[in-house]
């Protein structure tokens, strides 16, 4: 083919280039192709998507997917097996649980510690085959929630129309989690959510999903459910502090639910000052929060004018 494929495997342009002359495919079929394959950006970092993700988010050993998906590949292409089963790229996301098509959890498939080995999709398919694993499966129906097909239409196609449209999937997935914890745990999920099914990440994307005045309002609420003997910021908002004041203190992503999150429970700001917040300059100050936001956020300032509840005081415009 005139390279060697470790390089087209480093995603360097050049054998990127040759390798869609040679398999006749156009430059924006390999682009789209590469965007579901992940693209390396520093140590910790990958483009996945159009999007940095945490490589770790991306990396399992172990490859889960639709069974539906695969047999509906199988019936198919009964004469050619192999070639018609296909991974589909947002099995790969750790935050991807659900096929939306098929109403399904996803299963394991294999598990595969060395890269090269577990994406030898033609082998680990054969194994597939091999086994029981897809003639076993009995068919079952899960609750896809909003959650799980907004995360499908930000992969397959860009597309959302909840206000998480302006932050990364990781942010806004990460943020969802951590509010779905606590929902769960100060047992209010009921009007989030139906009883008995515990997505953490379903959960908090329907307490927060209408706008960013549901922040404040989802953290004002943790509070008042945590009051009382023993209350305090650590039993509101447990996981969800040191997430972002110091799992993500550095990340620019998270910065506009930090603000957030300071002007919602300002004694912690001293904490913050106290070192956990490399950025929490603007948190120090007791200074209004319009300002606040105009100086570290100018998204924050946006989403302010657009409807936190300010008689209630949550922000001090
Ligand atoms: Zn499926």
């Amino acid at each position: 083919m005139g390279f060697f494929f470790k390089r087209v495997l480093n995603f360097e342009e050049a054998a990127l280039k040759r390798l869609a002359e040679v398999a006749g495919t156009s430059a924006e079929v390999l682009d789209e192709l590469i965007s579901w394959t992940r693209r390396p950006s520093g140590d910790i970092r990958t483009q996945f998507r159009g999007e940095l993700v945490p490589s770790r988010a991306l990396r399992s050993p172990l490859v889960r997917g639709c069974p539906s998906c695969l047999l509906d590949d199988l019936k198919s292409g009964q004469d050619r097996p192999l070639t018609a089963l296909t991974c589909c790229g947002d099995w790969q996301l750790k935050d991807t649980k659900d096929c939306v098509e098929h109403n399904a959890p996803f299963i394991p498939l294999w598990e595969e510690k060395t890269p090269s080995r577990r994406w030898d999709l033609q082998a680990r398919f054969s194994d597939l085959l091999g086994s029981s694993t897809l003639t076993q499966t009995k068919p079952f129906c899960s609750h896809v929630w909003e959650y799980d097909h907004w995360l499908h239409q930000r992969l397959l196609m860009g597309n959302d129309d909840t206000w998480f449209q302006s932050h990364t999937i990781f942010a806004a997935s990460r943020l969802c989690m951590h509010i779905g914890q606590q929902i769960i745990i100060h047992d209010i999920a009921e009007p989030f959510g139906s009883p008995g099914e515990e997505r953490p990440e379903a959960i908090g994307f329907n307490a927060l999903r209408e706008g960013p005045s549901r922040l404040p309002a989802v953290l004002n609420t943790l509070v008042a459910a945590a009051s009382g003997a023993g209350g305090g910021p650590k039993k509101a908002f447990g996981t969800l502090y040191p997430m972002l004041n110091r799992d993500y203190a550095d990340a620019e992503e998270f910065e506009e639910f930090r603000c957030v999150y300071a002007v919602v429970h300002p004694r912690q700001l001293a904490s913050c000052a106290g070192g956990y917040c490399p950025r929490a300059g603007y948190l120090r100050t007791n200074a209004p929060f319009g300002r606040q936001c105009s100086a570290g956020n100018r998204r924050l300032g946006k989403a302010a004018g657009q409807g936190f509840d300010r008689e209630r005081g949550i922000i001090a415009l």
